[in-house]
Protein backbone atom coordinates (compact mmCIF):
# COMPACT_ATOMS: atom_id res chain seq x y z
CA UNK A 1 0.00 0.00 0.00
CA UNK A 2 1.36 3.05 -1.39
CA UNK A 3 1.44 5.78 1.74
CA UNK A 4 1.70 9.68 1.40
CA UNK A 5 4.59 11.34 2.13
CA UNK A 6 4.67 14.88 3.51
CA UNK A 7 6.64 15.90 0.10
CA UNK A 8 3.49 13.94 -1.71
CA UNK A 9 0.84 16.36 0.14
CA UNK A 10 2.66 18.92 -0.12
CA UNK A 11 3.09 18.46 -4.07
CA UNK A 12 -0.84 17.99 -3.80
CA UNK A 13 -1.09 21.62 -2.40
CA UNK A 14 1.10 23.07 -4.88
CA UNK A 15 -0.42 21.81 -7.62
CA UNK A 16 -4.01 22.16 -6.27
CA UNK A 17 -6.52 23.45 -8.50
CA UNK A 18 -7.78 26.61 -6.18
CA UNK A 19 -5.36 28.62 -4.83
CA UNK A 20 -3.87 28.05 -0.70
CA UNK A 21 -2.59 30.26 1.34
CA UNK A 22 -1.18 29.28 4.55
CA UNK A 23 -0.42 32.06 7.17
CA UNK A 24 1.16 31.45 10.92
CA UNK A 25 -0.30 33.34 14.12
CA UNK A 26 1.86 36.50 12.89
CA UNK A 27 0.10 36.87 9.73
CA UNK A 28 2.84 35.80 7.62
CA UNK A 29 2.60 33.86 4.65
CA UNK A 30 4.49 30.00 5.43
CA UNK A 31 3.02 28.44 2.51
CA UNK A 32 1.58 29.44 -0.98
CA UNK A 33 0.75 27.94 -4.10
CA UNK A 34 1.30 27.74 -8.24
CA UNK A 35 -2.39 28.92 -8.36
CA UNK A 36 -1.41 31.94 -6.28
CA UNK A 37 1.36 32.59 -8.09
CA UNK A 38 0.03 32.48 -11.37
CA UNK A 39 -2.73 34.66 -10.73
CA UNK A 40 -0.71 37.15 -8.56
CA UNK A 41 1.63 37.21 -10.91
CA UNK A 42 4.43 37.19 -8.01
CA UNK A 43 7.14 35.06 -7.26
CA UNK A 44 7.31 32.31 -4.82
CA UNK A 45 9.96 34.58 -2.90
CA UNK A 46 8.31 37.72 -3.20
CA UNK A 47 5.58 36.02 -0.72
CA UNK A 48 7.54 33.55 1.58
CA UNK A 49 7.38 34.67 5.06
CA UNK A 50 6.02 38.29 4.24
CA UNK A 51 3.50 39.50 6.48
CA UNK A 52 -0.12 39.22 4.33
CA UNK A 53 -0.70 42.96 4.20
CA UNK A 54 2.66 43.73 3.13
CA UNK A 55 2.68 41.18 -0.09
CA UNK A 56 -1.41 42.59 -0.80
CA UNK A 57 -1.45 45.92 0.77
CA UNK A 58 -5.17 46.24 -0.52
CA UNK A 59 -6.38 44.36 1.78
CA UNK A 60 -5.74 46.50 4.97
CA UNK A 61 -8.97 47.40 6.54
CA UNK A 62 -10.91 44.82 4.46
CA UNK A 63 -13.65 42.61 5.52
CA UNK A 64 -10.64 39.68 4.01
CA UNK A 65 -8.24 40.90 6.18
CA UNK A 66 -10.13 41.03 9.20
CA UNK A 67 -11.81 37.45 9.27
CA UNK A 68 -8.00 36.12 9.16
CA UNK A 69 -7.70 37.52 11.80
CA UNK A 70 -10.31 36.31 13.35
CA UNK A 71 -9.65 32.71 12.19
CA UNK A 72 -6.13 33.01 13.74
CA UNK A 73 -7.42 34.35 17.01
CA UNK A 74 -10.76 33.21 17.94
CA UNK A 75 -10.47 29.72 15.53
CA UNK A 76 -13.12 31.10 13.37
CA UNK A 77 -14.07 29.30 10.22
CA UNK A 78 -15.60 32.43 7.55
CA UNK A 79 -16.82 31.86 4.18
CA UNK A 80 -16.67 35.05 1.89
CA UNK A 81 -18.79 35.26 -1.27
CA UNK A 82 -17.97 37.65 -4.00
CA UNK A 83 -21.14 39.23 -3.16
CA UNK A 84 -20.38 40.26 0.52
CA UNK A 85 -16.95 40.62 0.01
CA UNK A 86 -16.62 43.82 -2.53
CA UNK A 87 -12.87 43.83 -1.99
CA UNK A 88 -10.97 40.22 -2.43
CA UNK A 89 -7.43 39.47 -3.22
CA UNK A 90 -5.93 41.27 -6.27
CA UNK A 91 -5.87 37.90 -8.49
CA UNK A 92 -6.18 38.40 -11.67
CA UNK A 93 -6.90 35.96 -15.07
CA UNK A 94 -4.31 37.91 -17.16
CA UNK A 95 -2.14 40.67 -17.49
CA UNK A 96 -4.53 42.42 -19.78
CA UNK A 97 -7.62 42.30 -16.80
CA UNK A 98 -4.38 43.35 -14.59
CA UNK A 99 -3.81 46.69 -16.37
CA UNK A 100 -7.71 47.00 -15.98
CA UNK A 101 -7.57 45.96 -12.61
CA UNK A 102 -10.66 43.70 -13.04
CA UNK A 103 -9.70 40.95 -10.53
CA UNK A 104 -11.13 37.50 -10.53
CA UNK A 105 -14.34 36.74 -8.56
CA UNK A 106 -13.73 35.11 -6.18
CA UNK A 107 -14.86 32.63 -3.42
CA UNK A 108 -13.15 32.45 0.20
CA UNK A 109 -12.67 29.90 2.56
CA UNK A 110 -11.01 31.34 5.72
CA UNK A 111 -9.91 28.05 7.60
CA UNK A 112 -8.28 27.46 11.14
CA UNK A 113 -6.28 24.59 11.17
CA UNK A 114 -4.70 23.26 15.11
CA UNK A 115 -3.35 20.12 15.56
CA UNK A 116 -4.32 18.89 19.19
CA UNK A 117 -0.72 18.72 20.78
CA UNK A 118 0.69 21.09 19.55
CA UNK A 119 0.10 24.83 20.56
CA UNK A 120 0.57 26.72 16.95
CA UNK A 121 -2.55 28.03 15.19
CA UNK A 122 -2.68 28.44 11.83
CA UNK A 123 -5.08 30.00 8.91
CA UNK A 124 -5.53 28.09 5.80
CA UNK A 125 -7.28 30.41 3.30
CA UNK A 126 -8.84 28.61 0.10
CA UNK A 127 -9.70 30.56 -2.95
CA UNK A 128 -11.83 29.49 -6.12
CA UNK A 129 -12.32 31.37 -9.22
CA UNK A 130 -16.16 31.64 -9.51
CA UNK A 131 -16.11 34.30 -12.55
CA UNK A 132 -17.39 32.37 -14.44
CA UNK A 133 -20.91 31.39 -12.12
CA UNK A 134 -20.96 34.98 -11.64
CA UNK A 135 -21.38 36.09 -15.03
CA UNK A 136 -23.66 33.44 -15.87
CA UNK A 137 -25.67 34.75 -13.20
CA UNK A 138 -25.14 38.47 -14.57
CA UNK A 139 -26.76 37.02 -18.01
CA UNK A 140 -29.26 35.02 -16.87
CA UNK A 141 -30.53 38.73 -14.85
CA UNK A 142 -30.13 40.48 -17.43
CA UNK A 143 -32.56 38.25 -19.83
CA UNK A 144 -34.72 38.16 -17.12
CA UNK A 145 -34.91 41.82 -16.53
CA UNK A 146 -35.14 42.47 -20.61
CA UNK A 147 -37.87 39.50 -20.42
CA UNK A 148 -39.79 41.04 -17.88
CA UNK A 149 -39.69 44.72 -19.76
CA UNK A 150 -40.77 42.86 -22.71
CA UNK A 151 -43.60 41.20 -20.65
CA UNK A 152 -44.58 44.60 -19.75
CA UNK A 153 -44.66 46.17 -22.80
CA UNK A 154 -46.82 43.67 -24.44
CA UNK A 155 -49.26 43.56 -21.52
CA UNK A 156 -49.21 47.30 -22.13
CA UNK A 157 -49.75 47.09 -25.81
CA UNK A 158 -52.63 44.42 -24.86
CA UNK A 159 -54.24 46.80 -22.46
CA UNK A 160 -53.61 49.98 -25.26
CA UNK A 161 -55.85 47.54 -28.04
CA UNK A 162 -58.61 46.72 -25.40
CA UNK A 163 -59.18 50.10 -24.49
CA UNK A 164 -59.16 50.94 -28.69
CA UNK A 165 -61.40 48.75 -28.69
CA UNK A 166 -64.00 49.70 -26.09
CA UNK A 167 -64.13 53.14 -27.00
CA UNK A 168 -63.91 52.28 -30.53
CA UNK A 169 -67.43 50.80 -30.19
CA UNK A 170 -68.77 53.07 -27.76
CA UNK A 171 -67.81 55.39 -30.20
CA UNK A 172 -69.70 53.55 -32.70
CA UNK A 173 -72.56 52.06 -30.50
CA UNK A 174 -73.83 56.54 -29.98
CA UNK A 175 -74.58 57.19 -33.26
CA UNK A 176 -76.04 53.79 -34.46
CA UNK A 177 -78.47 54.32 -31.10
CA UNK A 178 -79.65 56.69 -33.73
CA UNK A 179 -80.24 54.80 -36.12
CA UNK A 180 -82.11 52.35 -34.58
CA UNK A 181 -83.85 54.64 -32.46
CA UNK A 182 -85.26 56.83 -35.76
CA UNK A 183 -85.77 53.67 -37.35
CA UNK A 184 -87.98 52.50 -34.46
CA UNK A 185 -89.97 55.75 -34.46
CA UNK A 186 -90.16 55.53 -38.35
CA UNK A 187 -91.73 52.70 -38.30
CA UNK A 188 -94.56 54.02 -36.34
CA UNK A 189 -95.25 56.10 -38.96
CA UNK A 190 -97.57 55.68 -41.85
CA UNK A 191 -95.63 53.59 -44.63
CA UNK A 192 -95.90 52.30 -47.69
CA UNK A 193 -95.85 48.10 -48.46
CA UNK A 194 -91.97 49.26 -49.70
CA UNK A 195 -90.82 51.28 -47.44
CA UNK A 196 -91.72 48.80 -45.16
CA UNK A 197 -89.65 46.30 -46.73
CA UNK A 198 -86.74 48.82 -47.07
CA UNK A 199 -86.96 49.84 -43.02
CA UNK A 200 -87.24 46.16 -42.20
CA UNK A 201 -83.85 45.71 -44.24
CA UNK A 202 -82.54 49.31 -42.08
CA UNK A 203 -83.86 47.91 -38.89
CA UNK A 204 -82.30 44.11 -39.29
CA UNK A 205 -79.30 45.12 -40.40
CA UNK A 206 -79.04 48.20 -37.95
CA UNK A 207 -79.67 45.44 -35.18
CA UNK A 208 -76.73 43.10 -36.66
CA UNK A 209 -74.06 45.99 -36.69
CA UNK A 210 -74.97 46.35 -32.79
CA UNK A 211 -74.78 42.66 -31.79
CA UNK A 212 -71.18 42.85 -33.42
CA UNK A 213 -70.22 45.97 -31.58
CA UNK A 214 -71.78 44.21 -28.20
CA UNK A 215 -69.86 41.66 -29.13
CA UNK A 216 -66.07 43.28 -29.00
CA UNK A 217 -67.12 45.53 -26.35
CA UNK A 218 -67.88 42.50 -24.01
CA UNK A 219 -64.66 40.65 -25.50
CA UNK A 220 -62.77 43.96 -24.61
CA UNK A 221 -64.04 44.41 -21.36
CA UNK A 222 -63.71 40.75 -20.32
CA UNK A 223 -60.04 40.67 -21.62
CA UNK A 224 -59.35 43.83 -19.47
CA UNK A 225 -60.88 42.22 -16.58
CA UNK A 226 -63.83 45.19 -16.07
CA UNK A 227 -66.97 42.40 -16.75
CA UNK A 228 -68.40 41.28 -13.83
CA UNK A 229 -70.83 38.73 -12.87
CA UNK A 230 -73.90 39.38 -10.97
CA UNK A 231 -75.96 37.61 -8.98
CA UNK A 232 -79.47 37.88 -9.02
CA UNK A 233 -82.96 36.37 -8.49
CA UNK A 234 -84.51 35.25 -11.97
CA UNK A 235 -87.11 33.16 -13.64
CA UNK A 236 -85.51 30.29 -14.94
CA UNK A 237 -88.58 29.19 -17.13
CA UNK A 238 -89.25 33.14 -18.09
CA UNK A 239 -85.60 33.22 -19.44
CA UNK A 240 -85.43 30.55 -21.82
CA UNK A 241 -89.09 31.48 -23.08
CA UNK A 242 -87.92 34.50 -23.50
CA UNK A 243 -85.20 33.35 -25.23
CA UNK A 244 -86.53 31.17 -27.71
CA UNK A 245 -89.25 33.34 -28.69
CA UNK A 246 -86.47 35.67 -30.19
CA UNK A 247 -85.43 32.66 -32.41
CA UNK A 248 -89.32 31.77 -33.31
CA UNK A 249 -89.92 33.99 -36.53
CA UNK A 250 -86.21 32.86 -37.65
CA UNK A 251 -86.92 28.92 -37.15
CA UNK A 252 -90.31 29.25 -38.91
CA UNK A 253 -88.97 31.06 -42.46
CA UNK A 254 -86.09 28.37 -41.91
CA UNK A 255 -88.63 25.36 -41.37
CA UNK A 256 -86.88 24.52 -38.29
CA UNK A 257 -88.71 22.92 -35.17
CA UNK A 258 -87.48 24.53 -32.31
CA UNK A 259 -88.03 23.38 -28.67
CA UNK A 260 -87.40 22.96 -25.16
CA UNK A 261 -87.69 21.53 -22.20
CA UNK A 262 -86.84 22.05 -18.18
CA UNK A 263 -86.25 19.72 -15.63
CA UNK A 264 -88.76 19.43 -12.88
CA UNK A 265 -86.14 19.42 -10.85
CA UNK A 266 -85.20 23.00 -11.14
CA UNK A 267 -86.60 25.51 -8.84
CA UNK A 268 -88.94 28.00 -11.07
CA UNK A 269 -86.43 31.21 -9.69
CA UNK A 270 -83.00 30.60 -9.36
CA UNK A 271 -79.82 32.78 -8.66
CA UNK A 272 -77.17 34.30 -10.94
CA UNK A 273 -76.71 36.39 -13.87
CA UNK A 274 -80.09 36.07 -15.97
CA UNK A 275 -78.37 38.36 -18.60
CA UNK A 276 -75.08 36.98 -19.08
CA UNK A 277 -76.77 33.36 -18.93
CA UNK A 278 -79.40 34.79 -21.53
CA UNK A 279 -76.57 36.31 -23.80
CA UNK A 280 -74.83 32.66 -23.82
CA UNK A 281 -77.72 30.70 -24.92
CA UNK A 282 -78.60 33.53 -27.66
CA UNK A 283 -74.99 32.69 -29.15
CA UNK A 284 -75.85 28.92 -28.90
CA UNK A 285 -79.44 29.07 -30.54
CA UNK A 286 -77.84 31.53 -32.78
CA UNK A 287 -75.28 29.31 -34.11
CA UNK A 288 -77.67 26.09 -33.67
CA UNK A 289 -79.77 28.37 -36.32
CA UNK A 290 -77.29 29.71 -38.53
CA UNK A 291 -75.55 26.12 -38.98
CA UNK A 292 -78.97 24.30 -39.35
CA UNK A 293 -80.90 24.20 -42.66
CA UNK A 294 -83.38 21.34 -41.84
CA UNK A 295 -83.99 19.70 -38.96
CA UNK A 296 -84.43 20.26 -34.72
CA UNK A 297 -83.17 22.73 -32.75
CA UNK A 298 -83.52 21.47 -29.04
CA UNK A 299 -82.94 23.03 -25.81
CA UNK A 300 -82.57 20.71 -22.40
CA UNK A 301 -82.49 22.20 -19.11
CA UNK A 302 -81.40 20.18 -15.96
CA UNK A 303 -79.35 19.97 -13.13
CA UNK A 304 -76.51 17.37 -12.71
CA UNK A 305 -75.74 14.27 -10.68
CA UNK A 306 -75.08 15.38 -7.75
CA UNK A 307 -77.82 18.69 -8.19
CA UNK A 308 -74.76 21.32 -7.87
CA UNK A 309 -75.18 22.38 -11.22
CA UNK A 310 -77.63 23.58 -14.03
CA UNK A 311 -76.90 21.91 -16.92
CA UNK A 312 -78.02 23.74 -20.38
CA UNK A 313 -77.92 21.37 -23.03
CA UNK A 314 -78.31 23.11 -26.41
CA UNK A 315 -78.64 20.27 -29.94
CA UNK A 316 -79.26 20.46 -33.74
CA UNK A 317 -78.80 18.78 -36.40
CA UNK A 318 -76.74 20.95 -38.78
CA UNK A 319 -73.53 20.75 -40.58
CA UNK A 320 -71.77 20.05 -37.65
CA UNK A 321 -68.35 20.55 -37.11
CA UNK A 322 -64.86 18.99 -37.74
CA UNK A 323 -63.28 16.78 -34.91
CA UNK A 324 -59.78 18.34 -35.45
CA UNK A 325 -61.59 22.02 -34.59
CA UNK A 326 -64.21 20.94 -31.81
CA UNK A 327 -61.27 22.89 -29.37
CA UNK A 328 -60.58 25.68 -31.54
CA UNK A 329 -63.86 27.24 -32.41
CA UNK A 330 -63.50 28.49 -28.31
CA UNK A 331 -60.77 31.11 -29.48
CA UNK A 332 -61.33 34.21 -30.58
CA UNK A 333 -61.75 35.48 -34.35
CA UNK A 334 -61.77 31.48 -35.03
CA UNK A 335 -64.04 29.66 -37.58
CA UNK A 336 -64.30 26.74 -38.98
CA UNK A 337 -63.03 27.72 -42.16
CA UNK A 338 -62.56 30.21 -43.80
CA UNK A 339 -65.77 30.18 -45.77
CA UNK A 340 -67.90 30.20 -42.78
CA UNK A 341 -67.86 34.47 -43.07
CA UNK A 342 -68.57 34.40 -46.41
CA UNK A 343 -71.26 32.10 -46.39
CA UNK A 344 -73.15 32.24 -42.48
CA UNK A 345 -71.52 35.66 -41.69
CA UNK A 346 -70.31 35.89 -37.91
CA UNK A 347 -67.10 37.50 -36.31
CA UNK A 348 -65.81 33.89 -34.79
CA UNK A 349 -66.10 36.22 -31.03
CA UNK A 350 -69.39 34.61 -30.17
CA UNK A 351 -67.82 31.47 -28.59
CA UNK A 352 -65.18 32.76 -27.34
CA UNK A 353 -66.69 35.38 -25.21
CA UNK A 354 -69.76 32.35 -24.50
CA UNK A 355 -66.61 30.74 -22.54
CA UNK A 356 -65.14 33.35 -20.76
CA UNK A 357 -68.79 34.00 -19.06
CA UNK A 358 -68.98 30.64 -18.42
CA UNK A 359 -65.72 30.82 -16.65
CA UNK A 360 -66.53 33.58 -14.96
CA UNK A 361 -69.30 32.19 -13.68
CA UNK A 362 -67.46 29.36 -12.51
CA UNK A 363 -68.60 26.76 -15.12
CA UNK A 364 -67.68 24.72 -18.35
CA UNK A 365 -68.61 24.55 -21.18
CA UNK A 366 -68.72 21.41 -24.03
CA UNK A 367 -69.32 20.19 -27.35
CA UNK A 368 -69.94 17.11 -29.43
CA UNK A 369 -70.22 16.94 -33.09
CA UNK A 370 -70.80 14.62 -35.89
CA UNK A 371 -69.96 16.35 -39.15
CA UNK A 372 -73.37 16.35 -41.50
CA UNK A 373 -75.56 15.28 -38.26
CA UNK A 374 -75.01 17.86 -35.74
CA UNK A 375 -73.59 19.60 -32.93
CA UNK A 376 -74.64 19.36 -29.28
CA UNK A 377 -73.23 22.18 -26.71
CA UNK A 378 -73.33 21.56 -23.15
CA UNK A 379 -72.52 23.64 -20.41
CA UNK A 380 -72.63 23.66 -16.54
CA UNK A 381 -72.69 26.43 -14.16
CA UNK A 382 -73.24 26.53 -10.33
CA UNK A 383 -76.83 26.05 -9.61
CA UNK A 384 -78.51 27.97 -6.79
CA UNK A 385 -82.48 27.58 -6.85
CA UNK A 386 -84.35 29.22 -4.39
CA UNK A 387 -87.49 28.47 -2.36
CA UNK A 388 -90.47 29.55 -3.18
CA UNK A 389 -90.66 30.95 0.20
CA UNK A 390 -87.29 33.31 -0.91
CA UNK A 391 -88.49 34.64 -3.99
CA UNK A 392 -88.77 38.36 -4.38
CA UNK A 393 -92.71 38.70 -5.48
CA UNK A 394 -92.43 42.39 -5.69
CA UNK A 395 -93.50 43.57 -9.31
CA UNK A 396 -90.74 44.42 -11.94
CA UNK A 397 -91.02 47.90 -13.73
CA UNK A 398 -90.63 45.78 -17.45
CA UNK A 399 -93.94 43.62 -16.19
CA UNK A 400 -95.87 46.57 -16.41
CA UNK A 401 -98.88 47.18 -17.99
CA UNK A 402 -98.17 50.64 -20.46
CA UNK A 403 -101.63 52.49 -20.95
CA UNK A 404 -102.12 54.26 -24.03
CA UNK A 405 -100.97 57.86 -24.26
CA UNK A 406 -104.01 59.17 -23.60
CA UNK A 407 -104.59 57.54 -20.27
CA UNK A 408 -101.25 57.86 -19.53
CA UNK A 409 -100.63 60.58 -16.35
CA UNK A 410 -99.71 64.20 -17.47
CA UNK A 411 -96.28 65.19 -15.92
CA UNK A 412 -93.39 67.30 -16.62
CA UNK A 413 -90.09 66.06 -16.85
CA UNK A 414 -86.48 67.22 -17.26
CA UNK A 415 -84.44 65.60 -19.26
CA UNK A 416 -80.25 66.87 -18.96
CA UNK A 417 -78.91 65.66 -22.28
CA UNK A 418 -76.01 67.48 -24.75
CA UNK A 419 -76.34 64.91 -27.45
CA UNK A 420 -78.76 66.85 -30.21
CA UNK A 421 -79.38 63.65 -31.74
CA UNK A 422 -80.44 61.71 -28.39
CA UNK A 423 -82.70 64.71 -27.04
CA UNK A 424 -84.50 64.03 -30.81
CA UNK A 425 -84.51 60.90 -30.26
CA UNK A 426 -86.38 60.91 -26.83
CA UNK A 427 -88.98 63.82 -27.55
CA UNK A 428 -89.75 61.33 -30.76
CA UNK A 429 -89.82 58.42 -27.90
CA UNK A 430 -92.07 60.73 -25.77
CA UNK A 431 -94.31 62.97 -28.75
CA UNK A 432 -97.56 61.25 -28.47
CA UNK A 433 -97.79 61.34 -24.17
CA UNK A 434 -98.68 64.31 -22.04
CA UNK A 435 -95.69 64.72 -21.03
CA UNK A 436 -93.76 68.03 -21.19
CA UNK A 437 -90.06 67.89 -21.73
CA UNK A 438 -87.97 70.65 -20.83
CA UNK A 439 -83.63 69.78 -21.96
CA UNK A 440 -81.16 70.87 -20.00
CA UNK A 441 -77.43 70.52 -22.20
CA UNK A 442 -75.38 70.08 -19.29
CA UNK A 443 -75.66 69.27 -15.69
CA UNK A 444 -75.02 72.90 -14.59
CA UNK A 445 -78.10 73.97 -16.52
CA UNK A 446 -80.24 70.81 -15.05
CA UNK A 447 -79.40 72.11 -11.92
CA UNK A 448 -80.57 75.94 -12.36
CA UNK A 449 -83.46 74.61 -14.15
CA UNK A 450 -84.49 71.88 -11.21
CA UNK A 451 -84.27 74.43 -8.87
CA UNK A 452 -86.77 76.88 -10.31
CA UNK A 453 -89.41 74.33 -12.39
CA UNK A 454 -91.06 71.78 -11.26
CA UNK A 455 -90.24 68.61 -12.40
CA UNK A 456 -91.72 65.04 -11.73
CA UNK A 457 -88.73 63.54 -13.17
CA UNK A 458 -85.41 63.52 -14.02
CA UNK A 459 -83.68 62.18 -16.79
CA UNK A 460 -79.79 62.90 -16.71
CA UNK A 461 -77.37 61.79 -18.83
CA UNK A 462 -74.42 60.79 -16.98
CA UNK A 463 -71.53 62.06 -19.57
CA UNK A 464 -72.47 65.67 -19.91
CA UNK A 465 -69.61 68.58 -20.82
CA UNK A 466 -68.57 71.22 -18.00
CA UNK A 467 -71.16 69.61 -14.68
CA UNK A 468 -71.79 65.96 -15.48
CA UNK A 469 -74.62 63.72 -14.39
CA UNK A 470 -73.16 62.43 -11.20
CA UNK A 471 -72.47 66.14 -9.76
CA UNK A 472 -75.53 67.73 -10.88
CA UNK A 473 -77.60 64.36 -9.07
CA UNK A 474 -75.48 65.47 -5.91
CA UNK A 475 -76.18 68.99 -6.05
CA UNK A 476 -80.00 68.32 -7.21
CA UNK A 477 -80.18 66.27 -3.64
CA UNK A 478 -78.28 68.74 -1.73
CA UNK A 479 -80.63 71.58 -2.94
CA UNK A 480 -83.79 69.10 -2.44
CA UNK A 481 -82.42 68.48 1.34
CA UNK A 482 -81.84 72.07 2.20
CA UNK A 483 -85.36 73.22 0.84
CA UNK A 484 -87.53 70.62 1.62
CA UNK A 485 -88.26 71.28 -1.78
CA UNK A 486 -90.26 67.87 -3.02
CA UNK A 487 -92.97 67.25 0.26
CA UNK A 488 -93.46 63.63 -1.39
CA UNK A 489 -89.62 62.87 -1.06
CA UNK A 490 -86.92 62.57 -3.42
CA UNK A 491 -87.40 63.11 -7.51
CA UNK A 492 -86.99 60.64 -9.15
CA UNK A 493 -83.66 60.87 -11.43
CA UNK A 494 -83.06 58.28 -13.71
CA UNK A 495 -80.18 58.01 -14.69
CA UNK A 496 -78.89 57.64 -18.54
CA UNK A 497 -75.59 55.77 -19.84
CA UNK A 498 -73.67 53.68 -21.96
CA UNK A 499 -71.28 53.33 -19.13
CA UNK A 500 -72.46 49.90 -17.50
CA UNK A 501 -69.77 49.02 -15.76
CA UNK A 502 -70.75 47.86 -11.89
CA UNK A 503 -68.70 50.10 -10.38
CA UNK A 504 -70.16 53.34 -12.36
CA UNK A 505 -73.54 51.97 -11.78
CA UNK A 506 -72.69 51.94 -7.89
CA UNK A 507 -70.85 55.41 -7.73
CA UNK A 508 -74.25 56.50 -9.59
CA UNK A 509 -76.39 55.64 -6.87
CA UNK A 510 -74.17 56.83 -4.20
CA UNK A 511 -74.74 60.27 -5.69
CA UNK A 512 -78.69 59.87 -5.73
CA UNK A 513 -79.89 58.63 -8.48
CA UNK A 514 -83.06 56.78 -8.09
CA UNK A 515 -83.02 54.22 -11.36
CA UNK A 516 -80.62 53.39 -14.01
CA UNK A 517 -81.16 52.83 -18.18
CA UNK A 518 -78.52 51.62 -20.33
CA UNK A 519 -78.32 53.11 -23.81
CA UNK A 520 -79.23 52.56 -25.81
CA UNK A 521 -82.49 53.42 -24.70
CA UNK A 522 -85.48 51.43 -26.18
CA UNK A 523 -88.93 53.24 -26.33
CA UNK A 524 -90.95 50.86 -24.00
CA UNK A 525 -88.36 50.72 -21.51
CA UNK A 526 -88.53 54.17 -20.86
CA UNK A 527 -91.83 55.41 -21.16
CA UNK A 528 -92.49 52.02 -18.73
CA UNK A 529 -89.68 53.52 -15.90
CA UNK A 530 -91.34 56.70 -16.50
CA UNK A 531 -95.05 55.73 -15.79
CA UNK A 532 -93.43 53.02 -12.78
CA UNK A 533 -92.18 56.29 -11.02
CA UNK A 534 -94.69 58.79 -12.24
CA UNK A 535 -98.40 56.39 -11.54
CA UNK A 536 -97.02 54.96 -8.04
P1 LIG B 1 -69.35 33.08 -35.36
O1 LIG B 1 -70.59 32.27 -35.28
O2 LIG B 1 -69.58 34.55 -35.15
O3 LIG B 1 -68.53 32.78 -36.56
P2 LIG B 1 -68.58 31.66 -32.95
O4 LIG B 1 -67.42 31.88 -32.04
O5 LIG B 1 -69.94 31.73 -32.36
O6 LIG B 1 -68.42 32.69 -34.12
O7 LIG B 1 -68.39 30.26 -33.63
C1 LIG B 1 -67.13 29.91 -34.17
C2 LIG B 1 -67.28 28.87 -35.24
O8 LIG B 1 -67.68 27.61 -34.68
C3 LIG B 1 -68.35 29.19 -36.28
O9 LIG B 1 -67.90 30.08 -37.26
C4 LIG B 1 -68.64 27.79 -36.83
O10 LIG B 1 -67.64 27.45 -37.77
C5 LIG B 1 -68.48 26.88 -35.60
N1 LIG B 1 -69.79 26.58 -34.96
C6 LIG B 1 -70.28 27.14 -33.82
N2 LIG B 1 -71.47 26.61 -33.50
C7 LIG B 1 -71.76 25.70 -34.44
C8 LIG B 1 -72.87 24.80 -34.69
N3 LIG B 1 -73.92 24.76 -33.86
N4 LIG B 1 -72.79 24.01 -35.76
C9 LIG B 1 -71.75 24.05 -36.60
N5 LIG B 1 -70.68 24.87 -36.45
C10 LIG B 1 -70.68 25.68 -35.38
Amino acid sequence: MNVLTKKHLLAVIKKSGIGILILDESLNIILTNQWILKHSNLRESDLQNKHISDVFTDLVGTRTLKSIQQCLEFSQYSILTHTLNPFPFPLFENEQKKLKNERIYQYLHVIPISIDDEPNRFCMIQISDVSQQVIREKLLREQMIIAKERETEAKKASQAKTDFLASMSHEIRTPLNAILGMADTLNETDLSEEQTEYLTVLRNSGRALYNIINDILDFSRIESGKLEIEFVDFSIHELIQETISLFLIKAKTKGIHISYSISEEISPMIKGDSTRIQQILINLIGNAMKFTEKGSIFIKLMLSEKKEHLVFEVKDTGIGIPNDKLQSIFESFTQVDSSTTRKYGGTGLGLSITKKLILMMNGTISVQSELGKGSTFQIEIPYEGLLPSESNQKQHWLDLELPNPENFPPCKILLAEDSDENVFIIKTFLRKYPIQLDIAQNGKEAFEKFKCGDYDLVLMDMQMPEMDGMEATKQIRIFEQRNIKNQSGETPIIAISANVQKEEIKKSFLAGITSYLAKPVRKIEILKLIYYYIAH
